[in-house]
């Protein structure tokens, strides 16, 4: 990214045609990797990423619906910006994203200083809006393509940074979870065909990237709409032989499509790390069909079973939300007996709220907010011991860490990541030199809240 000295220089470097484009990501990975298709559009166009709006000619808010008042959030930050639209009014303001396709032109209506509004399914519209922009329109665009003229914005490794990337392979979601608004603003599933998704690992390997998270909000669904492409295990297994590449991930999963080959794939393909992510959301049967989640708790704990017999030190992370309509005293508890029979390496939970669009809004939200407050206290509590008994298992271990970077936490220092997902900071090895994509050999030495901290060995 550029900063505000990084600007001259580039200017100068490309002409007074430099255009800077300013982006702030919400939510999940998909996201950020639509953040990068963005940038790798508007690259043609001139544009070049900066860190700070007031240089910028184009913002772009691109926007996640899945977390708690989407809408507000963005709201706010268009209206935090008005001042800087209004002493340039040249410099273009839009959203996109998940927030842009469920509203489209009321964002408009609603914000006047807004230029700008488009969909998931858009972004290769975007020269073209822009060209309307500039003309002086205000342009507010989420037309969804249909399933069989779905087109992928094609990977350009130039705008991945580092030794990780993300790939979606699969757009959209066919399941009905009455609490997610995710099928009705990406739209239903479309896997990318297996050959594309080969070559684009290949690309990003050959650009220098060691690590690929697979992406998609349900990810292993991949291939049930493709005629004659592999299914998710198949396409894993394909992936697992490219060489040069050190690490394989994917989310998010969904346990109803965690079928026991894909689990097994954990004991048997070597680059595949050992992490899965597999959202449960309810440890109570009855708040699960209400969710309709299509598994049951026993069916959850099988997947576990199969992934932890064919990797026994597999990191496994979930997914919880506390306070669905109906959920009793007794339907909590059930979630925190899943928690401790689990013992997951990390959780991510929050309170419920309704959201405008999905079937849940109609139920009643009967949970008052402070006993929501407390369930989630409580099952973070309990969750924080279990996360710090699990952490301790790598004490004295020597991990394989792929170094990502300097540490956020000390300049000093790089940071990695264990197969396991876990970050780990150290020291410059002595005599030796290594750098962003190596992969090495870390004592751990000491357990964080959060990481580890550990030795290299030579
Ligand atoms: S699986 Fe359920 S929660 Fe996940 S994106 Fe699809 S509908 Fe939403």
């Amino acid at each position: 990214m550029l900063g505000p000295d990084d600007r001259m220089n580039e200017g100068r470097e490309n002409g007074a045609d430099s255009r800077f484009v300013h982006i702030i990501t919400y939510g999940c990975q998909m996201n950020v990797f639509d953040t990068h298709r963005i940038l790798q559009v508007l690259r043609p166009l001139g544009y070049r990423e900066t860190d700070d709006p007031a240089m910028a000619d184009l913002i772009l808010l691109n926007t996640c619906s899945v977390r708690d008042r989407p809408e507000q959030k963005v709201i706010g930050t268009v209206t935090r910006l008005k001042p800087l639209k209004e002493s340039r009014p040249d410099m273009m303001m839009g959203v996109c994203g998940c927030v842009g396709q469920q509203h489209g032109r009321a964002l408009l209506d609603r914000l006047p200083w807004l230029d700008l509004v488009f969909g998931t399914d858009n972004i290769l519209d975007l020269p073209d809006m822009l060209a309307a922009t500039h003309k002086g329109r205000r342009v507010a665009n989420t037309r969804r393509m249909k399933r069989r003229e779905y087109e992928f914005v094609g990977v350009d490794p130039a705008v991945e940074r580092g030794p990780t990337a993300f790939l979606t392979i699969i757009k959209g979601c066919d399941k009905v979870c009455t609490y997610c608004i995710v099928p009705r603003v990406r739209g239903r599933e479309v896997s990318k065909p297996a050959d594309v998704v080969e070559a684009e690992v290949r690309s990003l390997v050959a650009s220098g990237v060691r690590d690929v998270t697979l992406l998609g909000q349900n990810v292993n669904s991949y291939g049930k709409d493709l005629q004659d492409g592999p299914d998710f295990t198949g396409l894993l297994e394909r992936l697992d032989g490219i060489p040069g590449l050190s690490r394989l991930r994917f989310v998010t999963s969904h346990p109803a499509d965690a079928d026991q080959g894909m689990l097994e794939c954990f004991g048997r393909l070597p680059r595949l790390a050992e992490y899965l992510h597999l959202p449960v959301q309810s440890g109570s049967n009855r708040i699960l069909k209400l969710m309709r989640r299509g598994y049951t708790v026993r069916e959850y704990l099988r997947c576990i079973d199969t992934a932890r017999k064919a990797s026994p030190d597999i990191a496994v992370s979930t997914d919880f939300i506390v306070g669905f309509p109906g959920e009793t005293d007794e339907d909590h508890r059930m979630s925190l007996d899943l928690i401790r029979a689990v013992r997951f390496d990390a959780i991510f939970s929050f309170k419920y709220s309704p959201r405008p669009g999905t079937r849940a809004v109609r139920m009643e939200d009967d949970v008052p907010e402070e006993v929501k407050a407390a369930r989630l206290l409580e099952l973070q509590t309990l969750q924080d011991g279990i996360m710090a008994e699990r952490m301790s298992r790598f004490l004295g271990r020597v991990e394989e860490v792929l170094v990502e970077g300097p540490s956020r936490a000390s300049g000093f220092e790089w940071m990695g990541r264990t197969r396991t997902n876990r970050i780990v900071n150290f020291p410059p090895p002595e005599g030796a030199s290594i750098g962003p994509g190596d992969l090495v050999d870390v004592r751990i030495d000491e357990i964080k809240a959060h990481s580890l901290r550990g030795t290299v060995l030579p």
